[in-house]
Order: C-alpha cells, then structure tokens, then sequence
C-alpha cells in the first residue's frame, strides 16, 4: 500500500495547490485498489454488481441453427435466381420440439420462428413471401439467396467462449445473456459500503427549525443518490458539529465500517473548524487546490484502511467531484474496468467563456437542433451553490484544461447525467 507521498512522488509536477482534474484522476487511481473479496449471486441480485471473473458460456447460444421466421425451411441450392421455385410441404416444425422426418428435394417443411432448421435445411422463406396452392408454395423469383433467414448455432455466444469479462458491470443486457447461457449465479466483487457525512455548524439536518444563517443539508441527499444510483451500500452518518470529539467520532466510526468516507465542507483554505485538523489527526491525507470550477479544495486520503473523500462544501461543487473523480475512483475500488463517465459531443448554441489552465464543468441542457444534430445551452447562473441549476441540466459541459473561449457553434464535450449518475 503507497502512502501519499509516495503516490505524490511517482506523478510528474504534483503540487498540491494547482492540480489539473487529469492529476486528480491520476492520483486517485494509484491510492484505490479493487476489493479482494467476492461473493456468488443469483442472477436477479446481481445487477449493476461487477464480475470478479470471466464467464465462459457451458453451451452454445442458440443451441441449434433455427428459423428467425415464421415461414417455409428448404434445401437453398435449390434456388434458381431468376425462376420462381415450387416445393410441397410435408410438415409443420414448430418451436421447442424437433421435426423428425424426412425432407426430400422438391420439398419443405412449414416452420415457426425459433425452431430448429431439420439437417439439410439452410433457408426460411417468410410465409407472407409465397403464394400457397393446397400442399404446395411457389416462390417468387429473385427474393432469397441460400441461408437467409436461418440463425447459426452459437451465432449469439459459442461454447467455451468468454460472454462477459472481469470487471464489467452487469447491465440489464448482462443478466439477459447470464440467463440465456442457463447461468443461474455469478461470481461478483463485494458491494462496497461508503458511510458519509456533512459537517459544518451552519448544517441544519431536515426536521430541525431554521435559524439565521443556517441552511438545510442538501449534500447528504445528493450523495446519497449519487452513491444509490451507483449501486454501493450507503451508511448515512448524517450532520457533524464542529466539534473535535464528535469529528474524530465519526471518522473513527466510518473507517471502521466502510471502505470510503465522503465528507462535505470544510476542507477549504480559509476553513476555522476543525475538519481538516481531524482529517490531518486521524489519517494519511492531503489538502488540494483543484484548477477547476465548480470546486477546488478537497481532500482526499486514508483514514485507517478507508479512503477519504473530503468534498468541498458547495451543494454543485459537491456533485461535480463526485462525478469527476469520487465516481471513477470508487468503480475501480469495485472492481470495475470502465471508470471514466462517457463523454457525447454537442454544439454549444451560445458563447461561453473560459479561461485555459483549468476545467470547467458548466451546467448544460443537451437538445436536438433543428437540423437533427445535438446541441448544448447552459443553464443561467453557475454559481457552485446554485443546485436548482443542476436540476434544470440534463448533463455538465467539460470546459477542459487548456480549452478558452467557446463560440457559438462550437463543439464541446458533456456528461450526460442519466444513465450515469
Ligand atoms: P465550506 O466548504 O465548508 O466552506 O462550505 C462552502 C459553502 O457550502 C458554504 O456556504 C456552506 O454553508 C455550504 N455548505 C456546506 N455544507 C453544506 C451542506 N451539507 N448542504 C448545503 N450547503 C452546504
Ligand atoms: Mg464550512
């Protein structure tokens, strides 16, 4: 296990007071490691969990070649392109049951979607596609060539075959391929469990009476879903004063029972309270300048053997360190491979300012334009404590380090928040 400093030391120009989000991203990646442990679930508990192994399919899928319609299977060298074909029928072959009888030339065999294709069969014609005369179909010239229509055993997955690989997550697509290889349990890293809390005596917790120049918690309730959404057990430690023996409580408490700790507030420079005094008490941790906006100090570490993610205070900075660099770094501690958030290309209908030697992460609407392509508007203030604007936003526009000034039309890059967060 590297301590921080020596994390610190094997990444090229780190200073702590000026990070880019690339170092931040670098650095997290070098301090978490994926979990060790795993467990073996049902199918139905297992999604959004990550594999801890490659699953190889015991079989091939489908089983059999079959029919991928509903209509007539015949021998396709039979096919003359430019005349049409009589055959007679001598049979029905439906799904889930083998036709056992004999096709001779000249012949076919009426068949449903799904079932199999009798050996020397290799072609489906849709039944809307012929012309029937009691026990015979003729088809049209020129519609068909050998094998249409027919699904190849194992041309979905073949046996002994790599379906699903360690460290994917597992979509809803996934469990439909588990289930179609007649898997009934997987093997999948641990849930991780990550406890947060909020600290700062401003912090009123939901329930209590407002007082001047106080504000409700909001950070305990988008952490929350973030952390929900993503699939960890959460441990909501609720509001912290800004009391050394109660912080060391908490952070004593959290470390115990969880592999990460996320905090809000009081890790900026100007900060009196005790967080950061803690923080530096209890653990192995650093304090960051982020060049970036929203954002810029957080602190980040171990305490025991939890990783600390100490936030910045502001509701909207909170959400945006935690899309860009909490999320990626606790999919790798679950042992996913694909940690960083998809990016999607946009126009930006308006002028945006920036200054290169930081990133900016504005709020965005992303919406079709006219001509069908997708474009992006901000959404008004960007003030890092206006969180109503990111609920008006459907995604955050990455302003990146050494991007400037973003004219109209310009092509910017965004995180879609859903399907992501
Ligand atoms: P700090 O980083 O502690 O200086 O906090 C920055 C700003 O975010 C201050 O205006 C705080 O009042 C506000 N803030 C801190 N924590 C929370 C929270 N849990 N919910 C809402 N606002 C918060
Ligand atoms: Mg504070």
């Amino acid at each position: 296990m590297n301590t921080l400093a020596q994390i610190a030391a094997q990444l090229q120009g780190y200073d702590p007071q000026a990070l880019s989000a690339q170092d931040v991203n670098a650095f997290l990646s070098a301090l978490v490691q994926p979990v060790a442990q795993t467990e073996t679930l049902p199918v139905f508990d297992a999604l959004d969990r990550v594999l801890a192994a490659d699953v190889l399919s015991p079989v091939h899928v489908p089983p059999h070649d079959n029919s991928a319609m509903d209509g007539y299977a015949f021998d396709g060298s039979a096919l003359r392109g430019d005349q049409p074909l009589t055959l007679r029928c001598v049979g029905t072959a439906l799904a889930g049951k083998a036709w056992r009888g004999q096709v001779s030339s000249g012949e076919c065999l009426k068949i449903m979607t799904g079932a199999i294709m009798p050996t020397g069969l290799d072609t489906v014609v849709p039944q809307e596609m012929v012309q029937v005369s009691g026990e015979h179909i003729t088809l049209p010239p020129a519609l068909l060539k050998a094998g249409d229509n027919r699904r190849l055993r194992g041309e979905d997955v073949q046996q002994g075959q790599a379906a699903l690989r360690q460290g994917e997550r597992l979509t809803p697509a996934a469990l439909g391929l588990l289930a179609s290889l007649g898997i009934p349990d997987v093997r999948v890293k641990r849930r991780l469990k990550v406890a947060y809390f909020s600290t700062g005596d401003e912090i009123l917790s939901l329930g209590e009476a407002p007082r001047e120049g106080a504000v409700y918690d909001s950070n305990r309730y988008t952490v929350f879903g973030l952390l929900k959404r993503l699939g960890v057990e959460v441990l909501d430690m609720g509001v912290v004063r800004d009391d050394p023996a109660l912080l060391e409580a908490a952070f004593t408490q959290a470390a115990q029972k969880a592999d990460a700790i996320i905090t809000s507030g009081g890790v900026s420079v100007g900060e009196a309270d005790h967080t950061k005094t803690m923080m530096k008490q209890l653990g192995d941790v650093a304090f960051w300048r982020i060049a970036m906006r929203p954002g810029r100090p957080m602190a980040v570490g171990r305490i025991g053997d939890s990783i600390l993610f100490g936030l910045p205070g502001n509701p909207v900075a909170v959400m945006v360190t935690f899309l860009a660099f909490v999320r990626p770094a606790l999919l790798r501690m679950m042992g996913a491979h694909d940690t960083a958030p998809p990016l999607l290309r946009a126009r930006s209908a308006e002028a945006i300012r920036k200054k290169p030697g930081r990133t900016e992460y504005q709020r965005g609407t992303v919406t079709r334009s006219a001509d069908g392509s997708l474009q992006v508007r901000t959404t008004g203030n960007q003030g890092s404590g206006v969180l109503s604007s990111m609920t008006q936003a459907n995604g955050l526009i990455v302003l990146h380090h050494d991007q400037g000034n973003i004219a109209v039309g310009d092509e910017v890059e965004v995180m879609m928040f859903y399907g992501v967060i």
